[in-house]
């Protein structure tokens, strides 16, 4: 966590701001703005940013790493009963207790052993957020996901093998690629295995994502303003 620097950002009109953006996307689509959630992104920054949101109503929140979100959130989830938390960045498994504990949705699930591990620690806790099957719909060697042509198999394995509670697909679209073709890949995918759910778009191409069927954008900056980097 940071002090963020520039004070000046304003949250909430930023927020609305967005939320406007994705209903106008999706009157454009012919799709109802209400089947478009949007998953706040506020990785990097700290409470004095947070809070505006969710005291302006706001309930829907990502994070990218487990040991940042469980630092934070307990005392943002004393704002409000009805915080909905997702994890949004990647998940090794010794950090899988914690995160069932932590977030409310694991939007990253991508191999087998992850796999196992979530649907044998969700018996052990009885905790059992709705999970995402990433897709490294671009094939990226550094990137998380799993392979498109390994989706269906392993969308089995999870949903029908281990029964996790698998909502949908999510995807990263390689940074110089044009995304609306990852976009209509991960919505046939998802189609084709039976799965409504679709966590696709992020501050730069989110009203592209929201025409493509995304029923879940995940967005940062264009709320929260730039992230600092990270120091080193
Ligand atoms: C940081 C992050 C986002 C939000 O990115 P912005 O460009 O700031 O909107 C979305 N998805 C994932 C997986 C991220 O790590």
């Amino acid at each position: 966590m940071v002090e963020n620097a520039d004070a000046s950002v304003d949250v909430v009109a930023n927020l609305r701001a967005v939320e406007a953006r994705i209903a106008e996307a999706a009157g454009a689509a012919g799709r109802d703005p209400a089947d478009v959630s949007l998953v706040a992104v506020t990785k990097v920054h700290g409470p004095d940013r947070i809070r505006p949101a969710i005291e302006a109503g706001h309930r829907t929140f990502g994070e990218n790493r487990v040991q940042e979100a469980e630092g934070k959130w307990p005392a943002m989830r004393d704002l409000s009963p009805d915080i909905r938390l997702h994890l949004i960045g990647p998940l090794q498994s010794n950090k899988v207790k914690a995160a069932l504990e932590t977030f409310d949705v694991i939007e990253t699930v991508d191999r087998p052993k992850l796999a196992r591990r979530i649907a044998g620690l969700m018996d052990e806790t009885g905790r059992r957020p709705d999970v995402f099957v990433q897709v490294n719909t671009g094939a990226e060697p550094q990137k998380a996901g799993v392979l498109p042509e390994d989706a269906d198999a392993f969308v089995a394995l999870c949903r029908d093998d281990l029964g996790l509670p698998v909502v949908g697909l999510m995807c990263i679209p390689p940074v110089d690629e044009e995304p609306s073709l990852h976009f209509a890949l991960l919505a046939k995918i998802a189609a084709r295995n039976g799965l409504t759910g679709l966590s696709m778009g992020m501050s730069a191409d989110f009203e592209v994502a929201v025409r493509f069927g995304a029923t879940h954008v995940r967005v940062g900056s264009a709320i929260f303003g730039e992230r600092p980097k990270p120091a080193g």
